[in-house]
């Protein structure tokens, strides 16, 4: 079946009380037993173990994604610390992009060293660069494309081929290129991550995450385990919201794709804008590769510098009329982000650059909101 109808129907469970088309919430956190104490006939015993909904979100996002199984978390980064805590030990290293989330920059230079692990940030752009950060206790390699904020692409068939030439765990944060775009497990990665709260969720009211395993991988019932007993859960009614959104998901990424490119192109070729960065531009510096692990277009996010510096680029967002000054991505609502300010502990960002996520409005008006804010 194509992407859009699993996006409706892979999540659908039939309601046996009502005959609801729609899946009803289970709020229950316990499930009774039968009399011999055994686990009742659904296999539902207790909620942070399993539930309808929650299941119905994970049977969705694996289908999406083309894996086995998937795991729902209480936010993209509970998600991203599950596969830390479930693939790393004391003493392993792990492989990130420099360009990452600043979230798991943060993760990994202030909560984990003491625990011994220890982390290379990588330009990968440059596949070569992986390998060479290699070491014997390597054990993760995450790779984040278009990664946040420059959108630097890393060449996802390369870094599944390195990971299982060494032997080492390979995974995708795939938020801002979400399935629709680009399925990672297609081209050899082991685990997908996602911040759900951004397109899945397409509506910036649900915070959560999602892991998804290709078939056959053993860290998957250590995964299952860890939520479990981790506890990091999204509720059943969050589960509901989000397989709720994700049925509109491919609909409302194309449009925020085909209107990114649109104001890509125009905002590169304007003079009070000094860089754009979108993989969609033929003048990005992987464009190739993007073109080729990317489909359906380059994804709804473009990040550009404003000329004359942190001023111009502040005074530029308060002229705007349509985009929200606010962080996150993703949602319905187009928002602009200086990314400097957001980057709080771990400064990265050039302090002219601003992020920005186009929403699903009519592409003509935001352009026109961009220019009338440019002057
Ligand atoms: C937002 C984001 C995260 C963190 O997700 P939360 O749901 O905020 O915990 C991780 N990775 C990327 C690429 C993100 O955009």
């Amino acid at each position: 079946m194509d992407f859009k109808t699993l996006a409706v129907h892979a999540g659908s469970f039939t309601d046996e009380t009502a005959g609801a088309v729609v899946n009803p919430i289970y709020l229950s956190t316990t499930y009774e037993r039968n009399q011999a104490g055994e686990i009742a006939p659904k296999g539902y015993v207790y909620s942070r173990h399993a539930n309808p909904n929650r299941g119905a979100l994970e049977k969705l996002v694996a289908a999406l994604e083309g894996g086995s199984e998937s795991f729902a978390f209480s936010s993209g980064m509970a998600a991203t610390m599950a596969v830390f805590q479930t693939v790393l030990s004391p003493g392993s290293h792990i492989i990130v992009s420099d360009d990452c989330y600043h979230g798991v920059t943060h993760l990994l230079t202030t909560q984990y060293p003491r625990w011994g692990v220890t982390c290379s940030a990588v330009d990968m752009t440059d596949v070569k660069n992986i390998e060479a950060a290699i070491r014997k206790e390597t054990a993760l390699i995450l790779a984040e494309t278009p990664s946040n904020p420059l959108l630097k692409i890393a060449d996802l068939e390369g870094v599944g081929a390195i990971g299982k030439k060494h032997r080492i765990l390979t995974a995708c944060d795939n938020t801002w290129a979400t399935p629709y775009h680009t399925r990672p497990l297609q081209l050899g990665i082991d685990l997908v991550i996602h911040s759900s709260t951004k397109y899945f969720g397409g509506h910036s009211d649900v915070l959560s995450g999602m892991v998804v395993a290709a078939s056959g991988l053993e860290i998957s019932e250590r995964l299952r385990d860890f939520q479990a007993v981790g506890g990091a859960v999204p509720s059943p009614f969050e589960c509901w919201l989000l397989t709720r959104s994700i049925a509109t998901m491919p609909l409302r990424v194309r449009q925020q794709s085909a209107s990114a490119a649109v104001i890509a192109e125009a905002l590169s070729v304007h003079p009070a804008v000094e860089r754009v960065y979108y993989p969609g531009l033929s003048g990005h510096i992987n464009h190739a590769v993007a073109a080729s692990q990317m489909k359906n277009g380059f994804g709804g996010m473009v990040s550009i510098q404003v000329s004359g510096g942190r001023a111009a680029a502040l005074a530029f967002t308060g002229k705007l009329k349509i985009f929200r000054h606010a962080t996150s991505l993703g949602g319905v609502e187009s928002l602009i982000e200086h990314r400097l300010t957001a980057e709080g502990a771990h400064p990265k960002s050039p302090e002219n650059l601003l992020r920005i996520s186009i929403g699903v409005e009519d592409t003509q008006d935001l352009l026109s909101d961009l220019l009338q804010g440019l002057g």
